[in-house]
């Protein structure tokens, strides 16, 4: 398998090459070296390897959704989210009715479905 270095000598996109050195018939070690140059490193740690493309970040917090989209079809019947006491701002979901902070997916017994509700739940 061919490793891809950026040489720091000759600047190029090369292959590391990798030959045994041997000391009579033993071997006594590896040399490194461009293989569009030549020119050798010594060690492992001297190697330019070619940094693997990474993917950009492009995604930041906000554009995550608000409430995580993790619902399935009949299991949010009675939670929060769906709520009239279910209120959101940028710090925290806050339950009106208990006057405490919430999880949009947490489940109530005092649930009752918001009327202006954009989708909602079918009983
Ligand atoms: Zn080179």
């Amino acid at each position: 398998m061919n490793v891809e270095i950026i040489c720091t000598q000759c600047g190029m996109e090369a292959f590391l090459k990798r030959e045994p050195v041997y000391d009579g018939f033993k071997k006594t070690g590896e040399e490194l070296s461009c293989s569009a140059c030549g020119a050798v490193f010594p060690s492992e740690e001297n190697v330019p390897f070619k940094a693997r493309e990474r993917i950009p970040e492009i995604f930041t917090d906000a554009d995550r959704p608000e409430t995580p989209d993790i619902f399935i079809e009949g299991e949010n019947r009675v939670i929060c989210r769906y709520c009239a006491s279910y209120v959101i701002n940028p710090f925290m979901q806050f339950c009106g009715h208990h006057k405490k902070e919430i999880q949009a997916t947490d489940t109530c017994s005092d649930f009752s479905l918001a009327p202006e509700n954009p989708a909602p739940p079918v009983f």
